[in-house]
């Protein structure tokens, strides 16, 4: 398939790409083209005219400061994997990167893309609820951030604005306390997951404490189990697969019932990397 056709403009400032973007409502930015022109081959999307936002400086930066890692938006899934800073500071995104795709869509697809894309099977906006995360997003009125949990909205939905941009993702550091789990099942070694989970919790001398269980794959967003998060803060695995407070609908994946008893299976062996290993 062909995408319709469109214009196309390589925007070199932000303030260049929001101002395109004023003036083109139903214009499409383009980050890595990774979702987006398969949208437009199979003729989901037709844009009158494509933002190319590579040509924007200062945005393919990884930098840790003052307890946040704070990555850049045209930041690729491939850089971001080979990523010491990544490996050593946000270790749960190095343990999600390997599941995105594969290694072609990695080269050039961007993290900033696939939050702002909000794909409810996508590893990163897991992740990002996963660490109360957060964003920049750059419109007309300058920057705004808006938290993870206010970010996702709905399926393919987001807090981002027609003229906004996403520009920035920032996540807490990790310390000697921290402790992340990830795990998925997908049909083959990069495709999107039937289902898969992101967890972040931190030891506290006894057990866990502030664990995050967030689910993707199980509905229109990446969704948090907090029933079964405090079950697992009184250290009991089974009460806390018994407690998962999801309900997943069925879709072209799996019934909604496989896809809940997969969530228990990932449950108990992301709360074993959780207990078990540092970081
Ligand atoms: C075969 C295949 C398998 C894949 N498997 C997975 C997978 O397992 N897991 C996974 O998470 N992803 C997967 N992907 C998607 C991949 O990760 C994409 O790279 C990602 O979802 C989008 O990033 P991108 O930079 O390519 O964005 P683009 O495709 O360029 O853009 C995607 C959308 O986000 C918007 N956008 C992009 N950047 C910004 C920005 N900075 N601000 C505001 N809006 C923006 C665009 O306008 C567009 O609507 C797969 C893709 C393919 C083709």
């Amino acid at each position: 398939m062909k995408p319709p056709p469109f214009a196309y403009k390589k925007a070199r400032s932000l303030e260049e790409a929001v101002a395109l973007l004023g003036e083109h409502q139903d214009a499409r930015l383009l980050a890595g083209g990774q979702s987006l022109i398969a949208t437009l081959n199979m003729r989901l999307s037709a844009p009158s005219l494509l933002i190319d936002i590579n040509g924007i400086g200062g945005l393919d930066c990884i930098s840790h400061k003052g307890g946040m890692v704070e990555i850049g938006a045209l930041v690729r899934h491939a850089h971001a994997e080979r990523s010491d800073a990544i490996a050593k500071h946000t270790p749960l995104i190095a343990r999600a990167m390997p599941h995105i795709g594969h290694a072609a869509i990695r080269n050039r697809g961007t993290l900033g893309g696939s939050i702002a894309f909000a794909d409810p099977a996508a590893e990163l906006p897991a992740c990002l609820m996963a660490l109360d995360g957060e964003v920049d997003a750059t419109g007309p009125k300058g920057i705004r951030t808006i938290k993870a949990a206010d970010f996702f909205k709905g399926l393919f939905e987001t807090a981002l604005g027609p003229q906004d941009l996403l520009t920035a993702i920032r996540v807490p550091a990790a310390n000697k306390n921290s402790r992340t789990g990830f795990a998925e099942v997908a049909r083959r070694h990069g495709d999107y997951a039937i289902v898969g989970l992101a967890a972040s919790a931190r030891a506290d001398g006894k057990g866990l404490s502030d664990v995050r269980l967030s689910f993707f794959g199980v509905g229109t967003t990446a969704a948090r189990a907090k029933k079964a998060e405090a079950a697992l803060e009184s250290g009991n695995v089974d009460a806390a697969v018994a407690a998962l407070d999801l309900d997943p609908q069925d879709d072209v994946q799996a019934t909604g019932a496989v896809k809940k008893h997969l969530a228990g299976v990932l449950l108990r062996r992301v709360a074993k990397q959780l207990m078990d290993k540092p970081l």
